[in-house]
């Protein structure tokens, strides 16, 4: 299984880095998604699990 999460793979995504609505941790990778709302959003790696 390919590393997605790691290296170059995550300069593909978009908006890769920022703040985490869970924990309001900034400059994380927000590579996990998590359900709120019905939607999905983009978590850290701590809120994704
Ligand atoms: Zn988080």
């Amino acid at each position: 299984m390919a590393k997605t999460k790691r290296g170059s793979n995550i300069k593909k995504i978009p908006n890769w880095r920022g703040t985490c609505p869970i924990c309001n941790r900034s400059s994380v990778k927000l590579l996990w998604t998590a359900v709120k709302d019905e939607q999905g959003i983009k978590v850290c790696k701590h809120c994704g699990n």
